[in-house]
């Protein structure tokens, strides 16, 4: 199994019923890159990188096509064997770019998948469970109305909310917890996310006056410097998000014992296999953390939850998806769909989801003989 040609992909992904707000930007509409990989014996696999936008992360669709056409030609010829191997020979093409690399890994994965006959959370350690649990973020917006649809999607099934705050008035975001809070109760685990616009002042405050209710607080500002300085002095717990820009981030937050938990994103950790070892050095702090991407199709919500399969249930935090966002399916007949707020693992071999064929038009570009 050598890969033969590389072809890629844009895809244009708007966000249903408007705007998504968080406090760093606003999104209408996502640019995602695919990255299809077909081999001599007629196997095809598919990664997927979506940046949110251009400044959420310092990730860009433009810089990730730009990195896939400095790695491609360099992976043409190459066995679909060692994925360790294959992820040196991407290192030995470009420094860094983690999250284009990302693309890569998941085609990998899901061509070994196939090739072998077992899903992508066979290859990634094993699945723990045949369904994982979904979480919903409430986008900025005017308390009544998030605490009404928070209310909804815990009826709905969703075990887990996330409240974006940040990027204006405290009292508003205070508001917004304390409606959320009295609209879901216990019903819901709850998370606060700042999205890194808070300052360390703000995040106190707001600690302060919504003492009572349990919630863990992601990511309230910008720098790791500025959460480690929360540490005992906010009473909920701090979880990290954005911060956690690679396998090091991650290491050196455990290290210093400032995170109590984490949001991952899989492309920014530099993909799937990258992702196997944070997931197992949180184990080994007992840590918990999400399992999702910051947007995408398809194949990154599949990814997504192939790896969420593989974390031990009592510390998943779930796999955000960005299916409640967008329209439509890759995959028409195996999407990856939430239902009653969880996922099923999908059971085919690879990622089991499959792009229907010229769906994205022709690839912005190619790679191989
Ligand atoms: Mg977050």
């Amino acid at each position: 199994m050598r890969i033969d040609r590389i072809n890629v992909y844009s895809a244009q992904l708007p966000v249903k019923n408007g705007v998504y707000r968080m406090a760093s930007a606003d999104v209408e509409a996502l640019d995602s890159t695919l990255v299809e990989i077909v081999t001599d014996d007629g196997f095809a696999g598919w990664g997927e990188t979506c940046p949110i936008g251009p400044v959420y992360q310092p990730h860009h669709a433009l810089g990730a096509r730009a990195a896939i056409a400095e790695i491609a030609p360099g992976l043409i010829g190459s066995e679909i064997a060692s994925i360790r191997l294959l992820a040196r020979q991407m290192n030995e093409r470009l420094n860094g770019h983690g999250y284009a690399k990302a693309a890569f890994d998941m085609a990998f994965l899901d061509l070994l998948g196939q090739k072998l006959g077992v899903p992508v959370s066979t290859l990634l350690g094993g699945a723990l469970t045949d369904r994982v649990p979904a979480y919903y973020s409430l986008i900025v917006g005017p308390p009544d109305e998030t605490a009404k649809v928070a209310a909804d999607k815990v009826k709905a099934g969703y075990p887990r909310l996330q409240v974006k705050i940040g990027g204006r008035d405290l009292e508003e975001d205070v508001a917004v917890v304390h409606k959320v809070w009295e609209a879901v109760g216990y019903k819901a685990r709850l998370a606060v996310d700042g999205n890194r616009g808070m300052t360390v002042a703000a995040a106190m405050h707001l600690d302060r006056l919504c003492q009572a209710i349990p919630f863990v607080f992601e990511q309230p500002c910008n720098t790791m410097d500025e959460i480690a300085t929360l540490k005992g002095r906010v009473t909920h717990p701090v979880y990290l998000d954005e911060s956690t820009e690679d396998q090091n981030a991650v290491l050196r937050a455990i290290s210093l014992g400032i995170a109590d938990g984490f949001g991952f994103k899989v492309t920014r950790l530099g993909g799937l296999t990258k992702m196997t070892t944070v997931r197992d050095l949180c184990a080994i702090r007992s840590l918990p953390h999400s399992c999702d991407d910051a947007w995408g199709g398809d194949i990154i919500a599949a990814a997504c939850v192939h790896l969420a399969a593989t974390v031990e249930p009592r510390r998943m935090e779930g796999a955000w998806i960005a299916q409640e966002y967008i329209k439509g399916h890759f995959d028409q007949k195996h999407p990856v769909v939430i239902k009653q707020g969880h996922i099923a693992v999908p059971q085919r071999s690879g990622l089991g989801v499959k792009p229907e064929p010229g769906m994205f038009g022709k690839p912005g570009a190619m790679y191989g003989p």
